[in-house]
């Protein structure tokens, strides 16, 4: 299987490019399973508002602002902020693609 927005081969079961880090769209349309997370990247506190508009495919700028409101009138969003800070995994580390054997018995 090839990555759609890299083009590079990656794994049949894949749900991550491990080169561009994009989610794969399957031939039928779907995209693979997705997670809520909290992104290491694109976070202004602990990344909740980023993972949230990720999951949903809205605008981080839209959730900020509800979540801030939220904040604002009435500490419902406060606690809600900091329950799915603790209870959301971090987004897991993008390791480099592994070296093939070849390439690397050829350089040595
Ligand atoms: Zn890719």
């Amino acid at each position: 299987m090839y990555c759609n927005s890299c083009g590079k081969q990656i794994p049949d079961d894949a749900q991550l490019c491990a080169y561009c880090g994009r989610r794969v769209v399957y031939a039928n349309g779907v995209a693979a399973y997705r997670r809520l997370v909290r992104p290491r990247e694109g976070r202004k506190i602990a990344g909740v508002c980023r993972g949230f508009a990720d999951y949903f495919d809205l605008d981080v700028a839209l959730v900020r602002i509800v979540w801030l409101v939220c904040s604002i009138f009435g500490l419902l969003g406060l606690v809600a902020y900091c329950a799915a800070w603790i209870i959301m995994p971090e987004e897991p580390l993008a390791l480099p693609a592994p070296v093939s054997q070849v390439n690397r018995t050829a350089t040595l």
